[in-house]
């Protein structure tokens, strides 16, 4: 046992180990408990092996193939609990980077990641194009010309190999990928302009993520731009990433049907646009349709007889029109206080209907402590976000809990006078079924919850009136009848009862048949609330091989748009190209 081995040492060994094949030395080199994170580049596929027998069966299935070798450590990480290191490797298709953390000189998490094909590197630094011809030439084309050809022919005279439906920051970050990897890609939108998903939500909604954790790829924003990113700013920022990047958008172009013809390995998908139907046949398919599936309008009786307005939340736009009214809002999540705030600021008397616990966490407390790899002080470290998602990936879901539940300790801790007032106002709290807070209730969900930034105190000092622990009985013609007979009055009543799950789009766009093929998207099978199992260990079905040939799912906050479309972009060209990609799944 080399109880001292330091990770140069480990990864000589470790190398060592793959060629001669030799199991005995290669489980002396992992813990049991130990976990191997693999984004591609031995898998195929965004997978995490658990414990040393099973990354043993996928070495021994996939070292033939992957030929791995040149690891080398890129830099060691400061000593603490473990011995950590990030390095770098090629394998036969590709180059990749990796972290790895020791205990006691055994490897207990291992993470690896493609970062690029061999031979379709993308253009940049030394290899960028010079953009301008120079010398003379008759009949000069320049580069609009050539923006102009290309924006006439792909989707008309040119399929695109790729078909991106859906054009918010998720297909917009995937497209711009896959344009630096030379993957002809067109966008869809049934929106008239890019960036309008964020323009046509409610007026005083910001981005909820600090400006660390949100930048595009390719294009961060300008080291001036604000912390919390207003919506119409966030809007136009994408319009303008579009147009820089060079993305072929389709707008106002929704997409009403495709499906997979297996024997000529195309989609054909139907869009409508300038007023006519076409048929597109890219080989590839990703639903960018946003990780919120279709809205939950839930049926309540008496509904019919409300003589108010009934809005989901995704249609909520202004509180203005409601100066004075009543206004009842079911839910009681991010969207719900959003709304709820907003109302009381445009001075109507509104109320919240909580069913079940929400997860409340304060703004500046997540800025304190929730993301430190994405903040002002990680930029001084050197981290930048290509950094930071990688550390951040670096450690495996299972084990996430034990990192996140000293945070959700320290700030519970911190701010207990304002729990303490919430739950005082009637408030029901939760910090995750194992308190492990928004980083796993995220994953887990992806809702549930509140990142306070003011209307909680509207709440504990009574300004939003909250009704909750108590079902909704029945609409009348002017209010909401609990079933404890108090009845709420209202002129609007808004649902922030948040989406269906995201493989609702395949259902839609496609066919039940498909969507139940895929199974379901997001959600670790963690088994907790609105998780079931079995353990996945990754997020379901998202930017990775799904059970349908050739679709794919794009979708998520904006640093998942980011960080994660680097693995999507890299397997869809490896198709185009032709590489051979096996999915290794562990039995
Ligand atoms: C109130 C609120 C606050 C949020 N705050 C944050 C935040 O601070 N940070 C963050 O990262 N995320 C936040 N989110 C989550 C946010 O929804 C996502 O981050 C973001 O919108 C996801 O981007 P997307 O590209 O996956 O999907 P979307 O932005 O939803 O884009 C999907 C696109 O698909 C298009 N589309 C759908 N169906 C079709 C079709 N059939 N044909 C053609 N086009 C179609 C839509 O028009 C839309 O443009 C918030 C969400 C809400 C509701």
């Amino acid at each position: 046992m080399h109880s001292d081995r330091q990770p140069a040492r480990w990864l000589a060994d470790f190398h060592a180990a793959m060629v001669s094949r030799d199991k005995v030395q290669f489980q002396a080199l992992f813990l049991d408990d130990s976990y191997w994170r693999d984004f591609l580049a031995f898998t195929w596929d965004i997978a995490t092996l658990e414990g040393h027998d099973s990354i043993w069966d996928m070495l021994l299935h996939r070292l033939d193939e992957v030929k791995p070798e040149n690891w080398r450590i890129e830099s060691e990480d400061k000593p603490g609990d473990t011995a950590g290191a990030w390095f770098s490797f090629e394998t036969a298709v590709g180059r990749g980077k990796g972290h790895l953390r020791l205990k006691d000189g055994r490897c207990w998490t291992f993470f690896t990641t493609l970062r690029e094909l061999k031979g379709h590197e993308e253009k940049r630094g030394e290899t960028r194009v010079a953009g301008a011809q120079h010398g003379v030439v008759k009949g000069r084309r320049v580069w609009q010309d050539g923006r102009n050809d290309a924006r006439a022919e792909l989707g008309i005279s040119k399929q695109p190999y790729c078909l991106i439906v859906g054009g918010g920051q998720g297909g917009l970050a995937l497209a711009a990928r896959l344009k630096q990897l030379d993957v002809p890609t067109l966008i869809v939108d049934a929106l008239p302009r890019p960036g309008d998903g964020w323009r046509r939500r409610y007026r005083s909604l910001c981005l909820h993520d600090p400006v660390w954790y949100d930048h595009m790829p390719y294009l961060p924003f300008p080291d001036h731009w604000p912390i919390y990113t207003p919506k119409d700013k966030m809007g136009d920022w994408l319009e303008a990433y579009a147009s820089i990047l060079e993305l072929d958008i389709w707008n106002s172009t929704p997409c009403t049907h495709a499906e997979w013809d297996d024997t000529t390995k195309r989609w054909s998908v139907e869009v409508e646009r300038d007023g006519r139907t076409i048929t597109l046949r890219p080989a590839q398919l990703v639903l960018a349709t946003g990780m919120s599936g279709v809205p939950n309008r839930p049926a309540i009786n008496g509904q019919e007889s409300f003589r108010g307005a009934q809005l989901h939340s995704s249609d909520y736009k202004d509180g203005a029109p409601y100066a004075g009214k009543n206004c009842v809002i079911i839910g009681a999540n991010n969207s719900a206080h959003d709304i709820a705030a907003d109302l009381w600021e445009n001075g109507a008397s509104v109320a919240m209907i909580q069913r079940s616990p929400t997860l409340v966490v304060k703004s500046s407390t997540l800025e304190r402590y929730g993301r430190p790899l994405y903040s002002q002080a990680a930029v001084e470290a050197g981290i930048d976000a290509d950094k930071a998602d990688l550390i951040a990936a670096s450690i495996p879901y299972r084990i996430l809990p034990q990192f996140a539940k000293p945070v959700v300790a320290r700030f519970r801790q911190d701010d207990a006078e304002f729990y303490g007032k919430l739950e005082a106002a009637g408030f029901m709290l939760t910090f995750g079924e194992d308190e492990t807070g928004i980083g796993l209730m995220y994953p887990r969900r992806g809702s549930g919850y509140y990142i306070d930034v003011g209307a909680s105190d509207l709440i504990i000092n009574g300004d939003i009136a909250l009704k909750s622990g108590v079902e909704i009985d029945h609409l009348s013609e002017d209010g909401v009848t609990m079933a404890d007979g108090t009845t709420l009055p209202a002129d609007l009543i808004v649902y922030a009862t948040g989406y269906g799950p995201m493989n609702d789009w395949a259902a839609l766009l496609i066919s039940s048949a498909v969507a139940d093929k895929v199974g379901p998207c997001w959600g670790l099978g963690s088994g907790t609330a609105k998780d079931s199992g079995p353990w996945e260990g990754e997020l379901r079905n998202m930017w990775k091989p799904t059970n349908q040939e050739a679709l794919w799912f794009q979708g998520g906050n904006l640093q998942q748009a980011r960080h994660f479309s680097i693995y999507t972009a890299l397997q869809i060209k490896a198709r185009m190209e032709g590489i051979a990609t096996p999915v290794y799944r562990a039995d």
